[in-house]
């Protein structure tokens, strides 16, 4: 075997988080690496919080090359890293940490997964688009931040909590000067007739409520309003299967998932992610369920 330059070391990336066992996106990356010819493992590991800064170590320790977070430790982590990018500084959460070269980097990938499926799959530019965004959690904080850096023009923030609408919005005009609205959710939410692109960023409509809609009416849509999905279970969420009744465009969340991951595999490895690929591997994982 002498000078066959055989190397069994396999570089090591992964996922932290609780409960963690059905995140899907080791089988994506795993589908992504196999199909590059990379000999590289993404691991599923359950962390609790109070053992998020020992993991970390274990990050540099075993020299990993990056790793996954997301729910509970995608703030929290953030104490733990040694820098951050212009992107998760101004969302405050990292679901993506690369490594350069000892020091630990903060990415958020999510709003970048959103802006280049929007981009890619549904070919629309945000730049000057009149967004509504239903929810203020932690995935509509992300798209937000990416719209506005995208240039979206006038972003109207729905939500039910009047509290964490207001958190957000005051959060986005505070980081970048944008003009963002908060729109109060009391009873159905009117859709108005100048927006160009709808997103859902709420749970709702998630499994095991498949059949749940947001209480919108899209009565004084354009015909051409783009409806986007962050909910990626059910890939057709309720919301999107109305849209497209009606004949709009729609823009499902395993777009942005899959996409948020394309970005990582590229942040990575230095490598193009192969993305069909790695978009099946999603799909059948999901189908599965
Ligand atoms: P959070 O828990 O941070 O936020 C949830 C949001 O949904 C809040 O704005 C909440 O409003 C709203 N909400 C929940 N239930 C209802 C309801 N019945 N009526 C009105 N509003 C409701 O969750 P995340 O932001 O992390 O995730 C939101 C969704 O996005 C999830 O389904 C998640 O799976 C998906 N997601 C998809 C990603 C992808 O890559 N496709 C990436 C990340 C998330 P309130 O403030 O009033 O409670």
């Amino acid at each position: 075997m002498e000078g066959m330059g055989i190397n069994y070391q396999a570089e090591l990336v992964g996922v932290l988080g609780q409960p963690v066992a059905e995140n899907p996106t080791g089988v994506m990356q795993e589908a992504g690496f196999a199909a590059a010819g990379l000999n590289w493992r993404y691991l599923t590991m359950e962390v609790p919080p109070e053992r998020l800064e020992a993991a970390i170590a274990g990050v540099r320790a075993l020299g990993m090359r990056g790793i996954n977070l997301t729910i509970p430790h995608k703030v929290n982590v953030i104490r733990f890293l040694d820098g951050l990018s212009e992107e998760a500084r101004l969302i405050g959460a990292v679901n993506t940490v690369r490594r350069d070269g000892e020091r630990l980097i903060g990415e958020n990938t999510d709003g970048k997964g959103f802006l280049r499926g929007l981009r890619q799959d549904a070919g629309v530019d945000p730049d000057g688009k009149q967004v509504v965004l239903l929810g203020a959690g932690g995935a509509a904080r992300a798209i937000a931040i990416e719209l506005i850096l995208a240039g979206s023009a006038n972003l109207i923030v729905v939500n039910r909590g009047k509290e964490r609408g207001q958190t957000l919005v005051t959060h986005l005009m505070d980081k970048t000067g944008a003009a963002v609205t908060l729109q109060p959710w009391e009873g159905t939410y009117i859709v108005p007739s100048d927006a160009d692109i709808l997103v859902n960023a709420t749970s709702i409509g998630l499994y095991p409520n498949g059949k749940a809609l947001p209480d919108i009416s899209l009565a004084a849509a354009r015909n051409d309003l783009l409806v986007c999905d962050a909910v990626f279970n059910p890939a057709v969420t309720a919301l999107l299967a109305l849209a497209k009744d009606r004949g709009m465009p729609v823009l499902d969340g395993l777009s942005m998932l899959v996409y948020q991951g394309v970005i990582g595999f590229e942040m990575w490895t230095g490598v193009k992610a192969p993305e069909a690929v790695m978009k099946r591997a999603l799909a059948r994982a999901l189908a599965e369920c």
